[in-house]
């Protein structure tokens, strides 16, 4: 018996190794499906912005699969666009637009896991998601995905994106990714081509098209490349603009410990306000430029922008409850690359006054919880918590630990949740791993419930 005891030791040991693998990769599965019980491989979009009408129609094809032969339907975000169609393999499938949501009956007995493409035939008028400017000309999607294509959007789906975006001969455009050769129409129009093989949450898709001149540089492996209304910048102010746009990628490449995940990166000035980062792109308004021509120091937006290529589109929220991963820490570190830039005392600047707008959020009562409970409202103060309170959360984090700690910490998080989407809890984690500190009591204090 007692000989025996060790084998049965080393039996036991293994089924419950094999019983806990077969169990994780369960859950991480459900957690996946347990959304919609189906999965988007890869979302195709054909679009025409047309200026006349500031009007979009639009043909998505979406590759698939369900979970289930059962699942006998699926929803998509759809904002406030028209359904005109929507066909699977060419068969029409019945659909309904309640508010937001479009729910397509799907035919019986789809077969799990198998590949499939949906096709659903659109049109929208420019809204909150898309901005035409007739003027310039200019087209220029913004922040709300689902108002210029059915998709989803949760920040923890990630997939592919391939735009085929059809527009007047003389337009310049920028999409996510990789653009591939223009194709000539039989109508004249051009169509554009921008490929983004790595999966990415919707929210990060995006274009921008105008008479744009434009301006490059290389930072190590990636192509920087400027863009900005022909009549309003040379490409030689291009270059002074983003003049900072290497040294930006090489603090962030440091700091994360990752590599730019791109061939390119590319920054757009547009007429009107703007300031969002996009999948290998991100877009400010021209008043970003003219102020940054004007005095060097002004790219804190520059920055903070390019600092999501990281934390943000690298590292996602799982859910908007937790938008201080995105924000707050875009936000400290656009501080940290300005003390790098211009020294302690811009990075000091920074915090205190994200401090002083804390503060007067705390005196008001209005302090709360950096975890929200949902983030479907979200007033002025809700966003300053999530930006100002963020950041400073960051940089007492960076007070207790010491630089070469909270640098080390910080690093083992960027790197271990690359391309993943995460929880504040995982955030912690993350930095007690790498810094081998127990932060629990910090946590409790700055960032849970108040
Ligand atoms: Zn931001």
């Amino acid at each position: 018996m007692t000989g025996r005891a060790p084998v049965y030791g080393q039996l036991l040991r293994w089924l419950l190794h094999w019983v806990l693998a077969v169990l994780c990769v369960g859950l991480a599965a459900t957690g996946a499906w347990a959304q919609t019980g189906w999965r988007v491989a890869q979302f195709n979009l054909e679009l025409e912005p047309r200026f006349d009408t500031k009007s979009i129609h639009g043909t998505l094809r979406m590759d698939f699969s369900v979970q289930q032969a059962s699942l006998s339907q699926l929803s998509l975000d759809a904002g406030a666009l028209q359904i005109e169609a929507v066909e699977l393999a060419g068969r029409t499938l019945p659909f309904e637009k309640t508010g937001s949501q479009l729910r397509i009956q799907l035919p019986a007995a789809l077969k799990a896991g198998t590949p499939q493409q949906l096709q659903v035939r659109y049109t929208g008028a420019g809204s909150a998601g898309l901005r035409f400017d007739p003027d310039s000309p200019q087209v220029a999607t913004a922040f709300s995905t689902s108002q210029w294509m059915p998709c989803l959007d949760d920040p923890a789906v990630r997939a592919p994106f391939h735009l085929s975006l059809v527009l007047p001969p003389e337009l310049v455009s920028v999409g996510n990714g990789s653009p591939k050769a223009t194709q000539a129409r039989a109508d004249g129009k051009r169509s554009h081509r921008w490929h983004l093989d790595q999966p990415m949450p919707s929210y990060l898709y995006g274009f921008a098209a105008g008479l744009f001149a434009r301006a490059q540089a290389m930072a190590g492996k990636t192509r920087l490349e400027y863009f900005g209304p022909a009549s309003q910048f040379t490409p030689a102010q291009l270059q002074q603009v983003f003049a900072d746009s290497a040294d930006m990628h090489a603090f962030f490449e440091q700091r994360s410990g990752v590599p730019y995940p791109l061939p390119a990166y590319r920054q757009v000035l547009l007429a009107g306000p703007a300031a969002q980062e996009m999948a290998g792109y991100s877009v400010m308004g021209v008043r970003y430029g003219k102020r940054v021509l004007d005095k060097r120091a002004a790219i804190w937006l520059g920055a903070h922008e390019f600092a999501h290529q990281w934390w943000g589109n690298g590292i996602t929220n799982r859910s908007w409850q937790h938008f201080w991963l995105n924000e707050g820490i875009a936000t400290f570190m656009t501080a940290a690359y300005l003390e790098h830039r211009f020294g302690v005392e811009t990075y000091a600047d920074n915090i205190e006054a994200a401090r002083a707008k804390y503060l007067a959020i705390q005196a008001a009562g209005h302090d709360r919880s950096l975890v929200f409970p949902d983030w479907d409202n979200p007033s002025a103060t809700d966003r300053s918590l999530v930006y100002d309170k963020g950041s400073l959360v960051l940089h007492e984090l960076r007070n207790l630990l010491g630089d070469a700690t909270f640098w080390k910490a910080f690093k083992h998080y960027t790197r271990k949740h690359w391309g993943q989407s995460v929880e504040t809890a995982d955030f912690k984690k993350a930095m007690e791993e790498g810094s081998g500190v127990d932060l629990t009591a910090f946590f409790k204090q700055w960032v849970e419930a108040r």
